[in-house]
């Protein structure tokens, strides 16, 4: 990697950054670069190759056990970690018995005894506390590898989920999936499984040195311990896991309104919802405030309930161990030991069920997650499907119905014929099947009976990428991701050279506008483009399809009525656009529609009249009609 003045900056693909250019690095500084890079580990380059197919490995059913598996030795490691640490921290009050047995009572005087003891337990805290660390760092490292892991399988999958699904499912659960699930298996992996092991661990060594110690005060706090500590704490468990559903349910209705009104400003604002909005955002923000308020009540009535218990058996064993000291059945230093242990018990057990409640809620966050990646794309490529080579255009359908419900079929056969290099318009009423039957050619979805083929390949045998490569789509309302100009027009074809991108911007007429940014095609476009005007996305999204150069082009016209210059501009754009090609257009205008070779005319989701512009005015059918009302009404809009 160079750092030279006025280079390409770090790593952010030459000219292509945004923002200010790169001025190199100020001489001061240098010496500092260079030791972080000296430091810097070597990052391997993204080597990623998506396929629509997922692999052999992403297939099997999501097992957290599975994921963490994948770093052994770290799980090893961790595991080590963790047995000597429960051992080691338990040291104290057995160190603390030795010094009042062998170095304070009476006959048994010994300051070199209470030293040594002394600084062996300073020693062995010390050891714990490193070993400790040393396990947080390795679970910390373990758990940010199989989140990183995590997270990028579920965003490949929803990369493969076909559209229907995307319509169905809502953002807000979906980033819920991504956001608090994910953390929660993080928080399982980074402390919960470790701390349930240390804990169980430290519980099952406190009980044997209890038993070793003293076997008559040992069963004493058995007995009272673990009933009534079992009682509080299935109680507990049962009123948290309550409590956790109410809140998990209920965060994820806080999402799903945030993203909704965070889309939806514009609507909001321009219809002065704002009021409505946050007294419906107090309701789910409410219901979800009572979630957690039952959770915090449940905590609030088991924590101190487990402490108290704790006082009260330390004082009962202190009665029955007194008794026994002065009987001389019990050493002093034992006494100590044993109470010191079974202030330690409670801890262990109340984190155990703490944690019990985490893993819980990670279980369920799994089990949603394996669901989620479950879940098959409706539309797939099938084991054999073949790529398509390049393309002549010859689009068919063949008896073709379909219903995004298939009991509710929104075409019904269609038989339709578009030769390479025509341009068809499908016109109709709004709600008649237009964009569905555009849908089914770039197979977002898949007829449910017939055909759709091209240049006679049904399309179920074809790989949808190869597909995809050769057609186009305009869609109503283009959608730009924030990124610059340039990384909007080539984003179907990053690998596109300037001339490319300059000669796409030209052919759709952009210059002017790409002249009058401050930063020309590299000029920032913030999120859906939401600082362009209609107009202007509208020919960015012409330019990117421009520099795809499909061999079929669906374009779905905005409705949005343009100034008279900027709908030339678009028309002009349209002209350069579709020659050559096959193209589909759904036209809302009929203008448009007149300058195609053929319309279709589709209503209640069947062809109901096809032929060429001239014919059907002639013919005076529903065309002639519709053209007709089209003229009265001052010839803007050509829907119903
Ligand atoms: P317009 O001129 O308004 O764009 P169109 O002719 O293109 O209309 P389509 O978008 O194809 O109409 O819709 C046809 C029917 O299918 C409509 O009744 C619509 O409600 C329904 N529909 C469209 N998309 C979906 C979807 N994702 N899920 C369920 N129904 C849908």
């Amino acid at each position: 990697m160079s750092f030279g003045v006025g280079g390409g900056g770090w790593g952010m693909g030459g000219s292509a950054a945004t923002g200010l250019p790169f001025g190199g690095i100020p001489s001061e500084l240098q010496s500092g670069v260079d030791l972080i890079l000296a430091t810097e580990p070597v990052h391997p380059g993204a080597e990623l190759s998506f396929t629509q197919r997922p692999s052999d490995l992403e297939r099997q059913p999501l097992q957290l056990t599975r994921l963490v598996l994948t770093y052994r030795r770290w799980v090893v490691e961790a595991s080590l970690l963790v047995v000597v640490s429960s051992l080691v921290l338990q040291a104290g009050p057995v160190i603390t018995e030795l010094a009042i047995n062998h170095g304070m009572v009476p006959h048994h005087h010994s300051v070199a005894v209470v030293l040594v003891a002394a600084l062996a337990y300073l020693v062995l805290a010390l050891v714990g506390v490193a070993s400790q660390r040393a396990q947080a760092v390795v679970t910390g490292r373990l758990a940010a590898r199989v989140m990183h892991d995590l997270r990028l399988r579920v965003f490949t999958h929803l990369q493969r989920l076909s559209l229907d699904f995307f319509t169905d499912e809502k953002v807000g659960v979906l980033i819920s999936r991504m956001t608090s699930d994910i953390e929660n298996l993080q928080q399982l992996v980074q402390d919960g499984v470790a701390s349930f092991a240390l804990q169980g661990l430290t519980m099952v060594v406190i009980t044997g040195v209890l038993f070793v110690t003293n076997v008559e005060l040992a069963l004493w706090t058995v007995g009272m311990v673990v009933p009534t500590l079992l009682g509080l704490s299935l109680w507990f468990h049962r009123a948290s896991e309550r409590g956790y559903l109410l809140a998990r349910d209920r965060i994820a209705l806080v999402l799903a309104d945030l993203s909704e009104s965070l889309y939806g400003m514009r609507v909001i604002a321009a219809t002065n919802r704002q009021r409505r909005n946050v007294l419906n955002h107090r309701h789910v923000v409410g219901a979800y405030r009572d979630a957690n308020l039952v959770t915090g009540r449940v905590n609030a009535i088991y924590g101190p309930a487990t402490v108290a218990l704790a006082i009260i058996v330390q004082g009962v064993l202190l009665g029955i161990g007194g008794d026994l000291v002065l009987r001389h059945q019990l050493s002093v230093g034992a006494l100590v030991a044993f109470t010191l242990f079974v202030s330690r018990f409670f801890q262990p057990i109340q984190l155990l069920v703490q944690q019990y409640t985490s893993l819980q809620q990670s279980r369920s966050s799994i089990t949603r997650l394996r669901q989620l990646l479950e879940t098959p794309p409706s539309v797939d490529d099938a084991s054999d499907a073949i790529d398509l080579g390049p393309l002549e255009g010859r689009v068919e359908f063949d008896h073709v119905d379909f219903g995004y419900d298939p009991a509710r079929p929104v075409v019904r056969d269609i038989h339709l014929v578009i030769e390479p290099g025509e341009t068809v318009a499908f016109v109709g009423p709004t709600g008649a099947g237009k964009s569905t039957l555009a849908k089914l050619v770039n197979r977002f979805y898949d007829p449910t009976a017939g055909r759709v083929l091209i240049d006679g390949v049904d399309l179920t045998t074809a790989t949808q990428h190869s597909l995809r490569r050769q057609v186009g789509v305009v869609p109503q309302e283009p959608f730009l991701f924030s990124g610059s100009l340039r990384t909007n027009i080539t984003f179907a074809r990053p690998d596109a050279t300037d001339e490319e991108v300059n000669d796409a911007i030209d052919q759709v007429g952009l210059r002017d506008l790409v002249e009058r940014l401050p930063q020309g095609v590299d000029t920032p476009v913030h999120e859906r483009g939401q600082t362009l005007s209609t107009g202007e996305r509208q020919l960015l999204a012409l330019a990117r399809t421009f520099l795809a150069r499909p061999r079929i082009l669906i374009l779905d016209e905005a409705t949005s009525s343009l100034d008279l210059r900027s709908e030339i501009v678009v028309e002009n754009a349209l002209d350069r656009l579709l020659e050559g090609r096959t193209a589909i257009l759904i036209a809302h205008r009929l203008t448009t529609a007149q300058r195609a070779d053929r319309i279709v005319v589709v209503d209640h989701g069947r062809l109901v009249e096809t032929g060429t512009p001239e014919d059907l005015l002639r013919a005076g059918g529903a065309y002639a009609g519709m053209y007709e009302a089209w003229l009265i009404s001052g010839g803007r809009d050509a829907r119903r």
